[in-house]
Formats: C-alpha cells, sequence, structure tokens
C-alpha cells in the first residue's frame, strides 16, 4: 500500500512536469506570431477551452489550434512531406500556421460564403 501511493505520487509528478514543458513548449510557439503568453493569459485560455466546449470534437479542435498541433504546409515543406511550403489552398503565400488558420484570402471567402449560405 506505501509504495503504491508513493508510485501514483511519482506518476503524477512525472505527469505534471511533462505537461508543463508540453505547455511551455506550445506557449512559445506563438511568440514570433502574437509576442509571449504570460502564464495566466495561458492558464485563461486553457480553461475557456475546456469549460466552454460541451462537445469533445470542438475541445479537441481548439486544444490543437491552442498547441498549434495542425500540422501546416511549410511544417510538412521542411520534413520533406510536400514539395512547396505554399498554402494549399490560395497558392499565393507560404501556408504557415496563421496564415492557414486567419490570414488566407481564399479560406476568408470559401468561409465567408458558407457563412452567407446558412446564417
Ligand atoms: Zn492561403
Amino acid at each position: 500500500m506505501h509504495k503504491k501511493g508513493m508510485i501514483s505520487r511519482v506518476y503524477s509528478q512525472i505527469l505534471s512536469t511533462v505537461q508543463d514543458q508540453a505547455s511551455l513548449h506550445s506557449r512559445a510557439q506563438w511568440s514570433p506570431d502574437v509576442g509571449e503568453f504570460a502564464g495566466d493569459v495561458w492558464d485563461a485560455a486553457l480553461e475557456s477551452v475546456l469549460g466552454n466546449f460541451s462537445f469533445s470534437l470542438h475541445k479537441l479542435s481548439q486544444l490543437f489550434i491552442l498547441h498549434r498541433a495542425y500540422r501546416t504546409p511549410v511544417q510538412l515543406y521542411r520534413w520533406g512531406r510536400l514539395e512547396s511550403p505554399d498554402c494549399s489552398i490560395c497558392r499565393v503565400q507560404q501556408g504557415n500556421f496563421i496564415h492557414m488558420l486567419w490570414r488566407c484570402p481564399s479560406y476568408i471567402d470559401i468561409g465567408m460564403r458558407f457563412f452567407n449560405l446558412f446564417c
């Protein structure tokens, strides 16, 4: 019984350290685009995602965005998986994370058409 409690505490400590390192890595990835996230801002963003979306797929999608886990054409190009780093939608600019999620003019156009069609 004593060993089980000790193993659980060690496991919890290791898991906490890994989660902290993953959060630091994710936060650092945002720095070139939006500046540095303060720890409380990051925690609030994480809580918002986990608390505001009742549907698991939406939570997962938002967590992927927050942790920048979506693979972009720029990353896939660096890894030798694509022949070009260009955006796969507009094919005009490089497909980095910010472009693919917010700045692609073709994607915005498609989104607006969808919005006008259904809203
Ligand atoms: Zn684009």
